[in-house]
């Protein structure tokens, strides 16, 4: 009889009568009244799918057979193939039979699947972990909706939903870019700032580690600076330093790199430089700051630095440490400041200073 069903694709009722010469209604009715069942349970049994022709009177009979017919129809909603349609017929039964109102079905639809787990604990019954009623009418929408299209507006979809994830990786890449910016660059130069010249040296004392190269460092101090700001104002003191940082990019090479060390500070790493061509460098740029004339509004400024500098060949030197190599440079740079500022001096181990 089940294969009739599932061969035919034919309502299990009519399967039964024609096959058995009577459906599940009436036979599980029968085997309740030989049994001896009282109305109240044998009834249900037999007009649980046609509730309006039960005869009784009886109002609690009658309640009985509409609550096991509406109990049935629940069922299907969570086990058939056509959740939507059985949750339609049990919305407008609930409604006609039980005079049940929105409110009272969606609580009903929305307990359903956890009052069947208690119900189940209760007669200690493992029930199959089913999705609750929501997510089956939510999983048969979707489908629904899938059906309805026809496979072009299918692929069409598609397409519009694989190129708007693209113009989203785009966009996200832009921000990614945006914040990785913020977090290096400084905010009124736009050159980058310490944090990113910390992860920079390190990266130039690897490569040159592995390469078996030379590496250089300037550090490069604004002179009186202090005084230049108490003298014409913070704000021009600004000005400057954003020209600073140009005049130095626009005098170095492009895989040199250069960054705001702090205040009135500023680093550049010189990678594949000699100690000589290294302190060339400074003093190219020493000479264009000197030069430069800071054209203000109303009038031009001038400004010297003093500079600092050291070189290492790291893959030769057993006792190299990064911080070592700032400090080296920095205590060049504070030679140049000893010496009278606006002047190149680089570090040599036995501290003879030197300046080419
Ligand atoms: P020295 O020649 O010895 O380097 O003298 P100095 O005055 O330049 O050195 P000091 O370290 O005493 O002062 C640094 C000055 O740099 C003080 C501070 O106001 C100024 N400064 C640091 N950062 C900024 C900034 O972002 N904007 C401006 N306008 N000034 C800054
Ligand atoms: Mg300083
Ligand atoms: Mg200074």
């Amino acid at each position: 009889m089940l294969q009739a069903v599932e061969n035919d694709k034919s309502n299990s009722i009519d399967v039964e009568e024609s096959i058995l010469g009577g459906n599940h209604s009436f036979i599980g009715a029968e085997v309740a009244k030989n049994w001896g069942f009282p109305e109240v349970l044998i009834l249900p049994i037999q007009y649980h799918h046609e509730p309006e022709k039960c005869p009784s009177k009886n109002n609690k009979i009658q309640l009985s057979v509409k609550a096991v017919y509406l109990s049935d129809l629940l069922v299907n909603i969570l086990y058939s193939e056509k959740p939507d349609e059985y949750h339609n017929k049990f919305r407008k039964s609930a409604k006609k039979l039980l005079d049940l109102n929105s409110n009272d079905i969606e609580s009903i639809l929305e307990q359903m699947h956890s009052r069947v787990q208690e119900a189940g604990a209760y007669f200690n019954l493992k029930i199959k972990s089913s999705k609750s009623i929501q997510e089956i009418l939510q999983e048969a929408n979707i489908r629904l909706s899938l059906l309805n299209l026809d496979y072009d507006q299918i692929n069409k979809q598609l397409v519009q939903a694989k190129i708007h994830l693209e113009q989203m990786t785009i966009e996200l890449e832009k921000k990614n870019k945006i914040l990785n910016n913020l977090a290096n660059i400084d905010g009124l130069t736009g050159i980058y700032n310490h944090r990113f010249f910390q992860n920079a040296l390190d990266q130039e004392i690897s490569r040159a580690i592995r390469h078996e190269s030379c590496v250089s460092l300037l550090l490069i101090d604004i002179d009186h600076f202090k005084l230049f700001n108490d003298t014409y104002g913070h704000q021009v003191g600004d000005f400057v330093l954003v020209e600073f940082a140009k005049i130095l990019r626009e005098n170095i090479r492009k895989y040199d790199i250069l960054a705001r060390y702090g205040g009135e500070e500023f680093a550049v790493i010189l990678p594949k430089t000699t100690m000589k061509d290294a302190w060339a460098v400074g003093e190219k740029l020493r000479i264009a700051i000197e030069t430069s004339e800071f054209a203000g509004e109303s009038e031009k400024y001038h400004v010297t630095a003093s500079f600092g500098q050291t070189y290492s060949d790291p893959a030769a030197d057993d006792d190299f440490s990064k911080n070592t190599f700032i400090n080296q440079a920095d205590e060049a740079l504070y030679e140049a400041k000893e010496k009278g500022r606006n002047c190149v001096i680089s570090y040599t181990p036995k501290k003879k200073w030197y300046s080419f």
